[in-house]
């Protein structure tokens, strides 16, 4: 049994949902612990449905998706938190990384997930990026004894947007989420306000699938995940 622990930090509520929930689930089953971190609810930019309601309100759509996130989070094995920062635009303001840098010295996660750093069609993720990217060097220090409260360095991937090419990701690590795959498609359906991805995000797992197939050569993978690490991993041996 796995003893190590995931944190997953979105931009949104259901971010992690879409890119990473396979993984999760992968990661939960092996034994390890999760935590999934939601720097805004998506409440205004990612929630169209729940607008289509009359009379709705940011608070009761903020109520919604936290109900929404946790159950996705539940459905592969993880916790969900929510800093309600605001969407479109998010701000991660120095008290938001602090709590986020907070967050992981009390965790202290064995590898950590967010969005890349670029994507020319969305302001939020970006800025998801930034603060996860400065929490996580805040807790670890500069990787040596330091004058304040450190967590190890953990491993840094960044999980897949939706349009790849653009976004500058080029994955390194496949996650074959064959065994998971049914909870990855349960933690989606909880996404009520963002029905239409799901269809396209199970295309892509297959896709990914395929690849992961191409570069083992292992014909029981159906469905995967993709990541790009940021940082090197040490290993004893090759
Ligand atoms: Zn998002």
């Amino acid at each position: 049994m796995s003893n190590r622990r995931m944190m997953v930090v979105g931009a949104h509520s259901a971010d992690f949902v879409w890119r990473a929930a396979g993984a999760v689930a992968c990661h939960t089953e092996a034994g390890g612990e999760a935590v999934v971190v939601a720097l805004s609810y998506g409440e205004r930019g990612e929630s169209g449905k729940l607008w289509e309601q009359p009379g709705q309100t940011e608070e009761n759509v903020k109520r919604i998706r936290h109900t929404e996130a946790e159950k996705a989070a539940a459905a592969v094995g993880a916790r969900f938190e929510a800093l309600d920062l605001g969407d479109y635009p998010l701000h991660v303001g120095p008290e938001a990384v602090d709590r986020l840098a907070e967050m992981m010295r009390d965790f202290a996660p064995n590898v950590v997930l967010t969005h890349p750093e670029h994507d020319p069609f969305n302001p939020d993720h970006p800025a998801a990026h930034a603060a996860v990217a400065k929490a996580r060097l805040l807790t670890s220090g500069a990787g040596v004894a330091s004058g304040f409260r450190t967590a190890p360095p953990s491993e840094f991937l960044v999980f897949e947007p939706h349009q790849p090419e653009l976004c500058g990701f080029v994955p390194s690590v496949y996650v074959d989420i064959t065994p998971v795959f049914e909870r990855k498609v349960e933690a989606m359906a909880a996404m009520q306000a963002q029905q239409y991805l799901q269809d396209y995000y199970r295309q892509r797992a297959e896709q990914r699938g395929n690849h992961a197939r191409k570069v083992t050569g292992d014909s029981g993978i159906r469905q995967a995940e993709a990541f790009q690490r940021l940082l090197p991993n040490a290993v004893t041996a090759l």
